[in-house]
């Protein structure tokens, strides 16, 4: 295979089925993109421009350690693009922005100053930038801004709450071997950016009370408090406290605000019967990768703490809690393939994967999956700096698609509208590759794709 255009173009033919905005997503999200110096903000101060930075909402997302992305690490590339038009004729596509500098994608502006991506030295679509939130101009009284305490991702529809900015599974017979919290926590620092380790409560209802004056269009709709594995303690809490009590005084201060979700470990039931009696409404226990094998290795720390098998019981028993719908475990798409221990085949990792989602949608049970980005940091960015082959990727899409029809589920709650030219879940096009639903969808669709850029 020659250029990456004929690789994406290739798979636009073989798969018919599947927006070709999402094959485009897909592969910058595995892949990453490069910003041109046009394309980045003209300020270290990240509350000062027009446009919404990258925060580093948990992991890095990015395909070189800050040092290595020159330019880009000092003044910050925007949490996301919006793609549309162009040869392929892209519906509105929101893709989170991981910058890889080798990347055969760029973001650069022509002459007349308009961003567009390029692939291979060619324009292949407009690029859209997401504003700066009014909100992220505002400081807490601690003199933090909103986008270290409540960052907004996916066009503005997630507040993301990473209230422990570590993972007690520390090292590397502990950490999940695909995931770079811990080191991402290292290289802010290092940097001297701010990055607070443990969020205290109250700073965190500070920000959303900006928020929620702020965002006068109510283009907030979820916050995810999320962080890394509890396995003792912290600030006196165990796990399941630990993040509830978030959940508890942010429903107390704003009830029914937003819609709240919890990214935890899978719990047992009791505990996670107390992150739904503080109010949260959805509950995401990712299963990380479907494999036995391949789960014993790649999360060590979950695998001695508490086990694939219990992990899956629990997840099963969360539905008793939360309702089957509620409860979406989020898998880490695309690692299946990563040597040196990963399935060879796309057959095999395809396969391998469609029983997990099989298993769990039998019971009812909806899991998403984010796209894997190699981070360099990592054991498996390190020997996959390519990340899985973009065609995993597409058949995954197909496969997620087929297993949902198979068992009658439709897009879970708490992610926006499904559908090409609608979804703005950011960091996988899973939302992107489900039908729209309601007889309107399409008009709405391009109602949306006139007034969002
Ligand atoms: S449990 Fe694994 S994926 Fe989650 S933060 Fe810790 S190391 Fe990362």
């Amino acid at each position: 295979m020659g250029s990456r255009t004929a690789l994406v173009e290739d798979l636009m033919e073989r798969f018919p089925h599947v927006p070709r905005e999402a094959v485009f997503k897909e592969d910058l999200l595995r892949g990453g993109v490069a910003f041109d110096k046009s394309a980045l903000s003209d300020t270290a101060n990240e509350a000062a421009g027009d446009v919404k930075p990258k925060s580093y909402f948990i992991f890095s997302f990015d395909h070189g350690t800050l040092p290595e992305l020159g330019e880009a690490a000092l003044r910050r590339p925007p949490e996301e693009i919006i793609l549309t038009g162009g040869p392929y004729d892209l519906r509105r596509t929101v893709v989170s922005v991981r910058v890889n500098p080798a990347s055969p994608y760029r973001v650069a502006a022509d002459e007349e100053g308009l961003l567009g991506l390029y692939l291979d030295g060619r324009r292949i679509a407009d690029v859209g930038v997401p504003p700066m939130p009014e909100y992220y101009r505002h400081t807490l009284s601690n003199g933090k801004s909103v986008m270290e305490v409540a960052p907004t991702i996916q066009w503005g529809y997630l507040i993301y709450l990473t209230v422990f900015r570590v993972c007690q599974y520390f090292g590397a017979k502990e950490e999940c071997q695909y995931c770079d919290i811990n080191h991402n926590w290292r290289q802010h620092k290092a940097a001297g950016r701010p990055y607070t380790g443990v969020k205290d409560v109250e700073e965190v209802l500070e920000a959303l009370e900006i928020i929620d004056r702020y965002d006068t269009q109510k283009a907030s709709t979820a916050y995810t408090l999320t962080g890394g594995a509890i396995t003792s303690k912290v600030a006196g809490r165990d796990e399941a406290d630990f993040y509830g009590h978030y959940a508890k005084a942010i429903e107390e201060r704003f009830p029914g605000r937003w819609i709240g979700k919890v990214v935890a470990q899978a719990l047992p039931k009791a505990d996670v019967q107390r992150f739904k009696d503080y109010g949260v409404q959805i509950y995401h226990p990712n299963f990380e990768v479907w494999d036995r094998r391949l789960f014993e290795l790649y999360c060590p720390g979950k695998e001695r703490y508490v086990g694939r098998d219990e992990w899956h019981r629990r997840i099963l028993d969360s539905a008793e809690v939360f309702g089957a719908r509620n409860v979406i475990p989020n898998f880490v798409a695309g690692v299946e393939m990563a040597e040196p221990f990963g399935f060879t085949t796309v057959d095999e990792a395809i396969a391998s994967t469609t029983e997990g989602l099989r298993f769990f949608m039998s019971h009812g049970i909806t899991p998403r999956f984010t796209t894997w980005c190699p981070e360099p940091t990592t054991p498996l960015g390190k020997a996959n700096p390519q990340g899985a082959p973009l065609e995993y990727h597409i058949r995954l899409l197909e496969a997620y698609r087929q297993t949902m029809d198979d068992f009658g589920l439709s897009s879970p709650p708490g992610y926006g509208p499904p559908g090409p030219g609608r979804a703005v879940f950011s960091v996988s096009s899973f939302m992107d590759s489900l039908p729209a639903d309601g007889p309107d969808a399409g008009r709405e669709a391009d109602a949306t794709a006139r007034t969002a850029s």
